[in-house]
This record gives structure tokens, sequence and C-alpha cells, in this order.
């Protein structure tokens, strides 16, 4: 199958959150499986990879803006696998990723340029497999714009919701831009609530849409998680999947990994506790055998940090050491800030996007706590567990379809969990976990070693999106047989 995957970011080469990991990790599953699978992303200031190899006109609002197309590739254990960067400096070449006020134009631009470069560069995919709004004008465009066209009327799409919370929402004004006319401006169509809205085009256009756990997938259906567009959501049901993300298991792995103290695995534990006390010392906390409890995140409301705001003197009060790393809103930059001023001695915050540190946090911490509002799949949960930390987590979204609550009676479960969005109920799950650990280590040993031996990597996964790619093909060449 040859196979385009457009997101915004990808790892190695851009990351702000799990999107990367996904795009910078499916793609090598699927090489490995033998297909032929390519991936297209900005080319934002901080990429120093890629060689030209092309240059395109593409339209924009009435005039032509040149698409730099470069190349690079990263390994898989099967051949390279090709990434096109798509570069103009009036676009991408800035100091941060998103953020600014003509994000409509920059993701326009974006989406054209993929589709405009294809003929160039030989490639006919039978799928583009589309993520997030950044990615969501692809299927419209292939729709609406270049259904005439020979070379483009058959490639499908499958669209892939990593958070709905994000849909790219822009001013009416910005249709134009778009050059689409009124007749799209309704609420059938990309209008929502007097704005166009970006992650509409990918939910009504795409063939096939997914999203990244089954329970996400049924909770977006709900006025509750639906933020808006449950409706549509309900109304495309039968073409809505749920698919967890895998994790790249080459580049999470304690006994591989670089980034950490030392390497560890299952049968040498004893050199996890290594990691917890040289993070301990980095981190200047006492070093020894407290609770360290660990929390990696977007600094966003959706994590759930107001719950750990409400309760954080209990949480502390249990005796533990926390240890944070995040970045984002400026509100809970300075709520943990202050957290720091009153807990010197116990907690460690750290305020900024840091991979390797992430690394050393994942590996030394002895509990990881998730307490996310909603969560469409989650990877730091995944992560922990590959790493021997134990998760703390919100009953929701894929937290619900990863981690199973620890019973004291039969030893079943990989972490903890509570469902009731108050933060009593976190304070509880905590202190079941911190508990435990302190009073019954064979039992958190046993704990340790089962998260271990658990399987996320994108085996199970890929397979499935490689069944959504063959039915979204199989819908497409349907529509188009029926058109002739
Ligand atoms: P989301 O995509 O909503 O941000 P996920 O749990 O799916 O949440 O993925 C988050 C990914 O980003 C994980 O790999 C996590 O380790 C990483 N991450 C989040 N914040 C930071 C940070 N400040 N520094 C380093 N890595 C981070």
């Amino acid at each position: 199958m040859k196979i385009l995957i457009a997101a915004a970011e990808m790892t190695p080469f851009a990351k702000t959150g799990g999107l990367a990991d996904v795009a910078g990790s499916l793609p090598k599953d699927l090489k490995n499986l033998g297909h032929d699978v390519r991936v297209v992303i900005p080319c934002y200031k901080q990429i120093t990879a890629g060689e030209y190899l092309t240059d395109l006109p593409v339209p924009m609002d009435g005039h032509l803006e040149s698409a730099i197309i470069r190349y690079t590739a990263v390994e898989a254990r099967n051949g390279d696998i090709p990434v096109y960067l798509v570069d103009n400096h009036k676009y991408f070449y800035r100091d941060r990723m998103y953020g600014f006020n003509d994000e409509f134009d920059r993701f326009n631009f974006f989406t054209k340029a993929s589709l405009a470069m294809l003929p160039y560069i030989g490639f006919q995919p039978d799928v583009i497999h589309c993520n997030d709004w950044h990615a969501a004008l692809i299927p419209l465009f292939l729709k609406v714009k270049f259904m005439e066209e020979p070379f483009y009327q058959k490639i499908a799409t499958v669209f892939t919701i990593h958070n709905l919370q994000y849909q790219g929402r822009f001013p009416r004004g910005v249709m134009k831009a778009l050059a689409l006319d009124d007749s799209f401006f309704t609420p059938e169509g990309l209008e929502y609530y007097g704005e166009v809205n970006f992650m509409k085009a990918g939910l009504l256009y795409g063939d096939v849409l997914n999203t990244v756990s089954k329970k996400y997938a049924a909770e977006i259906q709900t006025p509750e998680l639906g933020e808006g567009l449950d409706g549509l959501l309900r109304k495309r049901a039968l073409d809505l999947h749920g698919i967890l993300n895998g994790l790249d298991y080459d580049e999470f792995n304690p006994s591989k990994d670089e980034k950490i103290y030392v390497k560890y695995d299952v049968n040498s534990l004893e050199k996890k506790r290594e990691n917890k006390y040289r993070l301990q010392k980095e981190l200047g906390l006492s070093m020894g055998d407290v609770p360290l409890v660990g929390i990696i995140t977007r600094l966003a409301s959706q994590k759930g940090l107001d719950l750990m705001a409400a309760v954080i003197d209990q949480i502390m009060g249990l005796g533990i050491q926390l240890v944070l790393l995040g970045t984002g809103e400026d509100y809970y930059e300075k709520l943990f800030a202050e957290v720091k001023m009153r807990y010197p001695q116990q907690t460690s915050i750290n305020l900024g996007f840091d991979a390797v540190l992430a690394q050393k946090i994942y590996a030394g911490s002895d509990i990881f706590l998730m307490p996310s509002r909603f969560e469409p799949c989650g990877l730091g949960q995944l992560i922990s567990l590959r790493y021997g930390t134990i998760p703390v987590v919100r009953r929701t979204g894929g937290l619900e379809d990863t981690i199973k609550n620890y019973d004291p009676e039969t030893g079943y479960g990989n972490g903890f969990d509570f469902v009731e969005y108050v933060p009593d109920k976190f304070l509880d799950a905590i202190s079941r976990a911190v508990n435990l650990y302190r009073n019954n280590p064979e039992a958190w040993n046993k704990l340790i070693h089962l998260a271990m031996s658990m399987d996320f990597s994108w085996n199970r996964s890929a397979i499935k999106y490689l069944e959504l790619y063959e039915k979204a093909i199989n819908k497409r060449k349907l529509t188009v047989t029926r058109a002739v």
C-alpha cells in the first residue's frame, strides 16, 4: 500500500505533544509490515535536516506562494521512510511552532502544498492519513478542488482526531482565503457558530474517521466531550473508529535508552532505583526511598491540574517528593512556581520542554500522575508502564482503555484510577498508590513486573490502521466507480 501521513509534528523533528510521537512511530511499523509509507510535515525553523528536492507554486488567496519541498528520511528496520518538509519562510520560519494569528494561512498553505507536491515527487498514494485540524483541509481539497484531476481522483483519506478540543476555528473571512464560496459556510458545512472550523473539513470529507482510543471515540459522540461536534460525529458513527496509539518500543526502552542515567530492565530493578537516586540528586531533592511522584505534561486545563492544585497540601502531606516537568498556560506555570516556594525541599518544578529530563523522570519516578479531565489516548501512562513507573490516572478516554485499577484482593491491575473529577477522589487514588508502595513492597514489585511486561507497542495498532486504510480505499473506489 502507498501511504502518505500528513501531520503538523513528528518526532524527531518537531514535537509539542503525543501527535509527534504517533507521526514518528506509526510509519516505522507500517514500513516494517512492508508498505511504502511517507510523511509530510511543515519545515519549522528548528528543523535543520532536509535537502532541496523541488519547489512549486501554491495558489493562495489570489496569488502564488512558492513551496520548497525538502527531503529527509528516518530509519526503520525495513529501510528508510521518506519525510517531506514543506518549507516557506514566511509561514514556518518562526520561533515557535504554533500560536500565531495567521494559523489558517499557514495550514491552508501546508495542506495545499502537501497535495501539490505529489506529482512532482512522483508519488501517488492510495491513501492519505490526515492528522488533526492542521491536515483536515486535505480531504476537502481532494473532493472539492481536485475531483476532476485523474491523478488525485482515487486517493482515499483517513482522518484521525488526536484531540477534539483543538479544532482550528477562524473568522468567517477565512472562507475567501480557502477560495470556497458561501455554499460551504453552513452548519452542515464548515460553519461552526459563525466561524470557519477546519476540523469539520476532516470530519465531513474524510472517507474514514478515527480517534486514538475506543473509549474516546464513544465519548466524543456525547455532548459532554463532543466539543460541539458530537452531532456530526454521531452522524458519522459508522465511519468512526477507535485505535489505541502505540509506543515506539525501540525509542522508549529502558534497556536501551541513552537519555536515562543507568539502563535497566525488569530483571535489574535495582538499577531503576539508581535512576531514582541520581534524579533526586540532579534535582536537588534529598536522596532516599521516599515515594517519588512524577508528572510530565502540557500545562493545560485538559490535564486535571486544577485537581492537583486543590489538594496539593494533602498530597505533599503524604510525605512524597513531587517532580513536575511541563510547559504551557501562564496560570499553571505561576501556580506550580508557587508550589515550589511553599515546598522547596519536597518538589522540583521544571517549567519547560525537555526530552532528556522527561526520560529521566519516567525512569526515576515510582508513581506517575495523569488526572486528566479528558484524554484521547495518553502516552505518558504508556511510557510510565514501560519504565516500571506506576500510573495514577483518571478513568477517561485512553486512560480507561489502558489502565486497570489495582485490586488488593486479587493483585490484578496495572495502576490506580479514580472516576469522578473531584480533588478528593484524586487524592484517594494517590494515597492508595503511596500506601501500597510504602507498606507492601512485594505487591509493589509485582505491579512493576506486570507493568513492564505489558505490550503497548504499535504491533497491533499498526495492523488496525492498515485495515482502516483499506476500508477508506474501498469506499473511495466505490464512490469513484459510481461517479463514472
Ligand atoms: P498530549 O498529546 O495531550 O500532550 P500525551 O500523553 O498523548 O499528551 O503525549 C505527551 C507527550 O509529550 C509524551 O511523550 C510526554 O512525555 C511529552 N511531553 C509533554 N510535556 C513535555 C515536556 N514539558 N517536556 C518533555 N516532554 C513532554
